[in-house]
């Protein structure tokens, strides 16, 4: 497997005692992605360790992780685990094989493995977790049917290696990453009722409108006590929530950005769980995400070809050129062109898009798209495209190298979204000089600032923000960032400034290494 990731060496500065954390999650970049909880993934582990923490990962092992775990690293024998206890029933293993098999990924990530790459675990549950595909839902965008049998052996997972699975290492923490993990609480709640010894818990909420929500008929085959199916636990209008599994039962919670904290404590954003959000808001953290700039650098990007830096533009100039030859624009250095990299559904507020169109087209402007998803979305954007050829392009799909040479190319990514966690686009867009057009929501409220006469006067400007979810305030932040072309000193500036912010994950990783700090003296 080809590593695309190099990392600094560092001095590891060692606490002592060193916690140990376990982060579970369900997707890993390169290996196997959907959405920015992938990129999180592939660095915040890492930055933790940079940050003097003993952490370890646990993944399910699904195709994509296997065969990278296989080509990378022989697994090292576990004792075989058991269905005892709180947890899916002998049934669900169907076999009596070993279902949990750490594997040493050292290799996979990055060449100073002594310092940075965590060890991984994979949860290995033949015919539940090895099937091929997405990990969430089928080719129509169904979740699998038997989701929640797949995501409640996660959590049991990651209870059992949170009590003694591996006599080896015993987590003092274990940091669950969306509602795919949230059963972990659950299970160390049950496993702590019943006087076992349990680690902390840390539950991060990615996304709160994903929430894996299952008949309650599953109840009984989880495995769980039945006292935990009511308001105070995982329940949830009659059903099972995992989500609020992990809101209810963990000690701790975060998110990825801090007004995203505070926007879910409200109904309009908090998905049905805003309520048990206020409640819980001591205990609730904002968190921002980071770029990993061994993956996202414009002076060394192994997925776009033309480098640049905020001190020589030229080669963005190259990248531009190439990216309108790559999407079949015309080739035209004057032109504007919006970029916009994205899953296609209802959250990225691209439905605006449509109706902002004639009018970029009109003032010189070109649009490039690339996403899945939506058909209705998709379908509209396709109409843009046949209505201004050579002006608008829709790449259809998912490519992760288009994505960078995307970023790379493009004069303004735009992220209209309707809510946004914290936004990962946004922020490759600054570190590119790929100026975000953003709405100011979550994330994107707090890392993107609008050029504003006052904003570019004191040379905090860093792009085009609007704020009702609207085509005119849109096309407004459209005009705006016309006009700001217009003026190419100023605009290098503002780019300048972009690339120059750093949303790094050093310092995400020191307040989680806060927060687990607090959590761990608690217990103890
Ligand atoms: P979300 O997780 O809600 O999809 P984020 O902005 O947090 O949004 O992260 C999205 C990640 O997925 C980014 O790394 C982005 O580059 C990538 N991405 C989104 N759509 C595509 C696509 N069609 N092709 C390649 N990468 C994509």
């Amino acid at each position: 497997m080809n590593a695309t990731r190099t990392r600094p060496k560092r001095l590891v500065h060692k606490a002592a005692p060193q916690l140990k954390v376990l982060y579970v999650c369900t997707e890993v970049y390169p290996w196997l992605k959907t959405g920015g909880l992938a990129d999180v993934s592939a660095a915040l582990p890492p930055a933790l360790r940079l940050a003097g923490l003993d952490v370890r990962v646990l993944v399910p092992a699904f195709p994509a992780l296997a065969q990278a775990a296989s080509v990378c690293g022989a697994p090292i024998a576990l004792p075989p685990g058991t269905a005892d206890g709180p947890g899916p029933r002998a049934d669900t293993a169907g076999t009596a094989a070993p279902w949990l098999q750490p594997a040493n990924w050292h290799n996979l990530t990055t060449a100073d493995a002594s310092t940075c790459t965590p060890q991984v675990y994979l949860l290995h549950a033949p015919g539940l977790l090895d099937q091929p595909g997405n990990p969430y839902t089928d080719a129509s965008g169904q979740p699998w049917p038997d989701s929640a049998r797949r995501f409640a052996w996660l959590g049991w997972a990651a209870a059992r290696l949170g009590t003694g699975l591996d006599a080896t290492w015993q987590p003092d923490v274990v940091h669950g990453h969306d509602w795919h993990t949230g059963l972990s609480a659950a299970y160390l709640h049950a496993l702590a009722e019943r006087g076992q010894r349990v680690p902390a818990t840390v539950f991060t909420i990615h996304n709160l409108a994903y929430q894996g929500i299952f008949g309650p008929e599953v109840m009984a085959p989880m495995g769980l006590p039945a006292s935990q199916f009511g308001l105070r636990g995982l329940e949830f209008h009659g059903n099972v929530s995992f989500m609020k599994a992990g809101l209810q039962y963990s000690q701790a919670l975060t998110t990825v950005s801090p007004t995203y904290a505070s926007e879910i404590t409200q109904p309009e954003q908090g998905h049905g769980l805003d309520g048990l959000l206020r409640e819980r808001q001591a205990q609730l953290h904002g968190i921002l995400n980071g770029v990993d700039g061994a993956v996202w650098d414009p002076q060394a990007d192994a997925l776009a070809p033309h480098a640049y830096s905020a001190s020589n533009l030229a080669g963005k100039a190259v990248a531009k050129a190439a990216l309108q030859i790559d999407m079949g624009l015309q080739a035209d250095p004057a032109a504007l062109l919006f970029v916009v990299v994205s899953r296609l559904t209802d959250q990225k507020g691209l439905h605006l898009l449509p109706q902002v169109v004639d009018e970029l087209v009109q003032r010189g402007g070109q649009l490039a798209v690339l996403g899945e998803g939506d058909a209705t979305i998709e379908q509209a954007l396709r109409a843009c495209a046949q209505r201004h050829p050579g002006r608008v392009a829709l790449h259809k799909g998912y490519s992760e190298a288009l994505a960078h040479r995307m970023v790379a190319g493009g004069d303004v990514i735009m992220v209209p979204s309707r809510f946004e966690p914290c936004g990962l686009t946004q922020l490759y867009g600054l570190r590119y000089g790929t100026l975000p057009l953003v709405r100011a929501v979550g994330g994107l409220a707090d890392t993107v600032t609008d050029c504003s006469l006052e904003n570019l006067a004191d040379g905090s400007a860093s792009g085009f923000v609007f704020h009702r979810l609207d085509a005119d305030d849109l096309a407004r932040a459209v005009r705006r960032a016309f006009a700001l072309h217009a003026r190419p000193a100023d605009w290098q500036a503002v780019q300048r400034h972009a690339m120059g912010l750093r949303f790094d994950w050093a310092r995400a990783a020191q307040a989680y290494a806060g927060l687990y700090a607090q959590l761990a003296q608690d217990v103890l």
